[in-house]
C-alpha cells in the first residue's frame, strides 16, 4: 500500500488548549480511514489541518510535518488555495452555494481557467460519480438550495470532486441526514476509494466499522488505536 499523506508528530493548540497531541498518522492511498472517538477528543480538529483549514481559525496553532508526496505541507511556503484543491473537504452540514447546482460544479474549475465545454464535462462526471445526475440533469440551471439535505451533501461531495483531489476529508458527513440519505453518501464513500484517498471523521463506531479500512481512534487529543478496520472491531 502506497502511503498517500503521513503526519509526523502533529500538534494543535487552540490557545491553551492543547486539542491534538504529536499524532503520528498515515492515510493509505485509495483506502477509507475513519477518525472515531469521544466528543471532544480532537478528530475534527486532526482531520482539519490535512488541508490547512486550521489556518483559517484565530488563535490555532499547528506544529510538526504533514507529508504529502515528499514535502512537508504545514510550511507558511505553501499554497494553501492550490493545496485544497487537491486535498478537498466536505462539512457536516451540506453548504451548498447559494447559486444553480450546475454552479456550485463549475465556479471553482472556471477560476482556474477551464472552458465552457470542459465545464460540462466536469459538471456531468461529478455529479455521475455521486449519483446525482439522473436526480438533477433536467434541473441543472435551478438552485441548489431546492435539494434535498442529501443531494446537497452529494453535490458537495461532486463540488470537491470537480477540482480533481487526490484526497477528500468528511467531516461527520451523515450526521444532519435522514437514515436512507446517509446510506447512499456510505454507499458512495466506498465508490470514491477507488479514485481517491478519504479519511472521514464519524461518531458512530458502527458506520466506521461499515465503511473503513483502517480506523484511527483518538482520545484526549492522542491516537490511541490506529490499524485494519476488521482486526480492531474483531480483537477489541
Ligand atoms: P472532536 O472532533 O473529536 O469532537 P474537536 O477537534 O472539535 O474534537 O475538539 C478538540 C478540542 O479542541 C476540544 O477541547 C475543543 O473544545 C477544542 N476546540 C475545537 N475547535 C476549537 C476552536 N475553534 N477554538 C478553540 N478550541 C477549539
Ligand atoms: P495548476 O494549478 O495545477 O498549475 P491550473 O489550475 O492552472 O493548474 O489548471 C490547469 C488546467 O487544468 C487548466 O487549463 C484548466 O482548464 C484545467 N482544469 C482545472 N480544473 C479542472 C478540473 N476540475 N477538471 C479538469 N480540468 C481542470
Amino acid at each position: 500500500l502506497r502511503v498517500q499523506l503521513e503526519t509526523v508528530d502533529l500538534h494543535v493548540y487552540y490557545g491553551e488548549t492543547h486539542a491534538v497531541k504529536g499524532v503520528d498518522l498515515p492515510l493509505y492511498q485509495n483506502t477509507v480511514t475513519a477518525f472515531i472517538g469521544p466528543s471532544g477528543c480532537g478528530k475534527s480538529t486532526f482531520l482539519r489541518c490535512l488541508n490547512r483549514m486550521n489556518d483559517t481559525i484565530p488563535g490555532a496553532r499547528v506544529e510538526g510535518r504533514i507529508m504529502v508526496e515528499g514535502i512537508d505541507i504545514n510550511q507558511p511556503v505553501i499554497n494553501t488555495s492550490h493545496l485544497r484543491r487537491h486535498i478537498g473537504m466536505v462539512f457536516q452540514r451540506p453548504n451548498p452555494f447559494s447559486k444553480s447546482i450546475y454552479e456550485n460544479i463549475a465556479f471553482a474549475p472556471r477560476l482556474y481557467g477551464a472552458s465552457k465545454k470542459d465545464l460540462d464535462r466536469i459538471v456531468e462526471e461529478s455529479l455521475k460519480k455521486v449519483a446525482l445526475w439522473d436526480e438533477v440533469k433536467d434541473r441543472l440551471h435551478k438552485t441548489a438550495l431546492a435539494l434535498s439535505g442529501g443531494q446537497q451533501q452529494r453535490l458537495c461531495i461532486a463540488r470537491a470532486i470537480a477540482m480533481n483531489p487526490r484526497i477528500i476529508l468528511l467531516d461527520e458527513p451523515t450526521s444532519a441526514l435522514d437514515p436512507i440519505s446517509t446510506g447512499k453518501v456510505e454507499e458512495l464513500v466506498q465508490e470514491l476509494k477507488k479514485d481517491f484517498t478519504i479519511a472521514i471523521v464519524s461518531h458512530n463506531m458502527q458506520q466506521a466499522a461499515r465503511i473503513s479500512d483502517y480506523t484511527a481512534y483518538f482520545y484526549m487529543g492522542n491516537l490511541v488505536e490506529f490499524g485494519e478496520t476488521a482486526q480492531l472491531f474483531t480483537n477489541p
